[in-house]
């Protein structure tokens, strides 16, 4: 395993553009000989996803049909009930869950009532022993460090694109605005989930940049989800052309190349994958997916498809926990 020291952090984008644009069986065969000196090869993370609060949210990202900008088939929602929460929470356990995701679409968090109740649902998740992530938009260092002390295992705020394809998909919050975020949750000892999205009409030169981004971060996100656009009607992406699945691969091999220890996540979009792109993905280093039909508000294959597709390839669940119980205190 590599130690930690000589984790590196400043590849550069020739060094990346060279890994992503090598013969496709000599990149997955690169970042599988990478994955395996740090995962086990046939194990993937299960997690679950709930939104805790649908809708109506103030930013404009340019792929969400949460976006209050946007007319799409979201229904608003409240901030879901604690007993809501600690069902979905239980029946993910039961399912296979190691991990549990919650997020609501706030542009930053609201003190008060609702914050203590999100606190609450960290304790349940916890207590539930499962690792606890959330993505709550913005928080200061205050509502970090509560959440830290609630036992919170990881805090999701995704850098989405490179910094400079970013302004095209988000204009009401600036790229060193996630940054700062991001290093707020650093600093409460909170690991941090941070990744991207491919589809959305970007080149490879901004993957790159993207890539270059996360594996800067110091230390690298220990979580990175990789997405490929779900094109939502009535938001501005909806018509975009479809991703080649293969970019998909490339972007997940080079992105387990760059930050070899970091849990890889095969998240949104799978849907659209087939279940040999799927196999890929596996291959190119991805180890983790998110389980259930849905994903916060979008499609995603059923508890059923998605164990046959383990039970094909000869993989499964991980049992255990990846992050120590105290890492978020
Ligand atoms: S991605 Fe998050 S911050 Fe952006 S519009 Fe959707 S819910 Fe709001």
């Amino acid at each position: 395993m590599t130690p930690p020291e000589s984790l590196r952090h400043d590849w550069t984008l020739a060094e990346i553009e060279s890994i992503y644009t090598a013969a496709l069986p000599d990149l997955v065969f690169r970042a599988q000989t990478v994955h395996r000196s740090h995962h086990r090869a046939d194990e993937v993370q299960g997690c679950m996803l709930l939104s805790i609060k649908t809708g109506g949210c103030p930013e404009d990202c340019a792929y969400c049909p949460q976006s209050a900008h946007y007319k799409t088939d979201v229904a608003q929602t409240d901030l879901l009930d604690l007993d809501v929460v600690t069902a979905a929470a239980t029946q993910a356990r039961a399912q296979g869950a190691t991990r549990f995701c919650m997020g609501a679409a706030w542009r930053d968090i609201p003190d008060g009532p609702e914050f203590a109740r999100v606190l609450d649902m960290v304790r349940v998740v916890r207590g539930l022993d499962m690792e606890a992530c959330v993505t709550l938009g913005m928080l200061n260092q205050q509502q970090a460090d509560a959440l830290a002390e609630a036992g919170l295992t990881a805090y999701n705020h995704n850098l989405d694109t490179s910094p400079e394809f970013y302004g095209s998909i988000i204009t009401t919050r600036t790229y060193d605005e996630r940054l700062e975020t991001l290093a707020r949750v650093r600093r409460a000892g909170v690991t941090v989930c941070s990744g991207g999205i491919i589809g959305m009409g970007e080149d490879r030169k901004v993957r790159y940049r993207l890539l270059r981004q996360l594996s800067s971060l110091t230390p690298h996100p220990e979580s990175v989800p990789i997405n490929m656009l779900v094109k939502v009607e009535g938001t501005p992406l909806a018509d975009l052309p479809d991703e080649d699945p293969l970019e998909l691969v490339r972007t997940i091999a080079t992105a387990r190349i760059l930050m070899p220890r970091s849990f890889v996540r095969l998240s949104a979009g799978r849907l659209a994958l087939t279940d040999e792109a799927q196999a890929l993905c596996f291959l190119a280093g991805a180890n983790s997916v998110f389980l259930g039909d849905r994903l916060l508000t979008t499609p995603n294959p059923g508890e059923t498809h998605d164990q046959q597709l383990l039970d094909r390839l000869g993989m499964k669940l991980t049992a255990q926990t990846a992050v120590p119980a105290n890492a978020g205190g």
